[in-house]
């Protein structure tokens, strides 16, 4: 009897997940599991690693991806603790020969991966890891990863024109699993669960899960058609409709970038395409372009001057005005408003983070790094590559060539909310 473990992470989805399809291929029953590891109650100086709001997501996503298991005749086992303890011994209690799971980019993930390998092998265990979560897969690449442009232009024009998007793997059909233990919320310690609905203001009451990933993509894009008008509404502020919203699903993993691609190709087969259809493939090229920033320059990219050791930026920390920053009470009444509606509801659109985040370093000139924890522990779709990257590129240590963009938050009030209506909706009690 050949049985392994398919051990989850940022990949809770059953379709395009080749992961699962190979360790189904490749035995005679899999165990479906999920470990609950430090993180979720780390505590990083003065921020959560896991605000309630992921928590709340990512709980609704394991028992979606449960549900969705236990259709497939399988189900998701949880463990909760030091992933290289628990998967070891749950391999060696129930005699695994294989653990299947998805690579990592960042450091400490990878290093989770050969700490949990290493443990493995001492039970004749194997690890084999796959690349699931990027649009275009590395090796596929036109450049080796030491080799990829620092310059995010370069890096989108050879890889559009030298590579392609891989055709999605297929759905299982049935996952062949010894019988798992019902999944019990009370056993997923959260603390202060049930989050109630968020506030009503929120941009989307998002729900995770894959089963709502999927819903939503076809919202976007077949129900409403928004996607034909998508470059011209994504710096919006207001509501659900002015970009995909998908974020949060991507950081999950409950949706894979590839089907995303084939959806839209499918959508301009049986619609129209137009420059906005090309160009939510442009932002998710984005998204790639910073996990392979993080393969290339791994754990540099914490680092205060960043991988290019540029010496331009701030180190203050200031506890008060980091609290006026993060309470929305800066008086600048852009940044307050985005602020705000970030505390409020774990999300923000990308207009505001690029605000927020610049005025943070160049009005306050506070370490950039403060900022970027706040996301980490704030955002329902905190991604480790896209948000540190995107403020390292905002501190000017990061991806952008230009070195640093700083925004003029009284100027991009005027013009993307000129009528007041979203610092109205944020800033009024
Ligand atoms: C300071 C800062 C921090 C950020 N932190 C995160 C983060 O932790 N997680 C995260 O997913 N995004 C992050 N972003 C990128 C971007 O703001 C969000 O992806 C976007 O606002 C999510 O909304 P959406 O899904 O409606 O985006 P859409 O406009 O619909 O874009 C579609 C998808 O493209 C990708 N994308 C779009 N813009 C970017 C970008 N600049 N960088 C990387 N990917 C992008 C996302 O996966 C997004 O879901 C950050 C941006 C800034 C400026």
């Amino acid at each position: 009897m050949k049985r392994s473990i398919i051990w989850f992470k940022t990949d809770l989805r059953l379709h395009d997940n080749e992961t699962l399809v190979e360790a189904i291929a490749h035995s005679d029953e899999v165990i479906p599991i999920y470990c609950m590891d430090e993180n979720w109650n780390k505590q990083v100086g003065k921020f959560q690693k896991t605000g309630n709001f992921r928590k709340q997501f990512i709980i609704e996503s394991l028992i979606d991806l449960d549900n969705n298991l236990r259709e497939k005749g399988s189900g998701l086992w949880i463990l909760k603790g030091n992933p290289s303890i628990e998967i070891p011994k749950f391999a060696a209690l129930n005699e695994v020969h294989k653990v299947y799971t998805k690579k990592e980019i960042a450091s400490e993930e990878k290093q989770m991966l050969v700490d949990v390998e290493q443990a493995l092998w001492k039970h004749k265990c194997v690890l084999e890891t796959f690349s699931t979560s990027t649009l275009y897969h590395a090796v596929d690449l036109p450049f080796a990863i030491s080799q990829i442009p620092d310059m995010f232009t370069q890096f989108r024009k050879r890889t559009e024109h030298d590579s392609t998007v891989r055709p999605i793997v297929a759905t299982p059909d049935k996952i062949p699993s010894p019988v798992i233990p019902l999944l019990k919320v009370q056993h997923l310690d959260l603390p202060e669960l049930p989050i109630k609905k968020i506030d009503e203001r929120a941009a989307l009451q998002f729900k995770g899960g894959e089963t709502e990933a999927l819903k939503r993509l076809n919202y976007y894009l077949f129900e409403s058609k928004l996607l034909l008008k998508y470059k011209e509404t994504r710096n919006g502020l207001i509501g659900g409709d002015y970009s995909s919203k998908l974020s949060p699903w991507l950081a999950t993993g409950s949706i894979s970038p590839r089907f995303i691609y084939h959806e839209i190709k499918r959508f301009e087969t049986e619609n129209q395409a137009n420059e906005s259809t090309y160009w939510l493939i442009f932002e998710l090229l984005w998204r790639d372009f910073f996990r392979f920033m993080f393969k290339k320059h791994g754990a540099k990219f914490f680092k205060l001057h960043g991988f290019n050791q540029r010496e331009t930026t701030y180190t203050a920390h200031d506890e008060t005005v980091i609290h006026a920053w993060i309470d929305g009470k800066t008086g600048d009444d852009f940044v307050d408003a985005n602020m705000r509606e970030l505390k409020l509801t774990g999300f923000m659109s990308n207009r505001g983070r690029q605000n927020v985040a610049s005025y943070f370093i160049d009005q306050l000139k506070q370490d950039w790094r403060i900022g970027a924890r706040y996301f980490e522990q704030q955002l329902i779709d905190y991604d480790v590559s896209s948000n540190w990257g995107n403020w390292a590129y905002q501190a000017g240590v990061g991806n952008d060539p230009r070195g640093k963009r700083v925004f003029d938050t009284k100027k991009q009030a005027k013009d993307y909310d000129g009528k007041m209506e979203y610092r109205r909706l944020w800033l009024e009690e």
